[in-house]
């Protein structure tokens, strides 16, 4: 059985934060606001692989009310997820990500993410696509306001009758 499932996040450019996409560090004046490190690449493949298992969505697992994940490493929350998808009998066939910003360039942290990416979904890196573009200074993107990521995943699971 394959099963597919999409996922988008977006969080706002702040000063004084780290920038972390895809659990890589990436060099630039401006992190991302958020409870956890705001890795929003991570935060959308979350969501892709729940909304393909059908189990809900990255707030109900991680509230950002809850104190156990202020400042959380989203690497650390993608293997908690990876652990249900484990225990639910699904692997991750693919993952295709897009990530829109006005900055920075992120052409030298594409590889290094799918590094990175293909080691926490376990899959090859052939298997994992990460791709950049700007908004062509459209709206808040374009205004260099925050970033958003968009994140596509196929779910290898069980067979239907298991
Ligand atoms: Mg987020």
């Amino acid at each position: 059985m394959q099963r597919i499932g999409f996922g988008f996040d977006s969080h706002r450019f702040v000063q004084g934060r780290p920038l972390v996409l895809g659990g890589v560090r990436i060099d630039h004046a401006l992190g991302l606001a958020g409870h956890s490190d705001a890795d929003a690449v991570i935060h959308a493949i979350i969501d892709a692989i729940l909304g393909a298992m059908g189990e809900g969505d990255i707030g109900q697992l991680f509230s950002d009310t809850d104190p156990r994940w202020k400042d959380a490493d989203s690497s650390q929350l993608l293997k908690q997820v990876m652990a249900l998808a484990a225990k639910n009998a699904f692997a991750v066939g693919n993952c295709d990500v897009t990530i829109i910003t006005q900055e920075p360039k992120l052409e030298p942290y594409k590889e290094p993410m799918r590094d990175k990416l293909s080691a926490l979904l376990n899959v090859d890196r052939g298997c994992i696509s990460v791709k950049a573009k700007t908004n062509e200074g459209m709206g808040w993107i374009g205004k260099g306001e925050g970033l958003a990521a968009l994140a596509a995943v196929l779910m290898v699971g069980p067979d239907q009758k298991t």
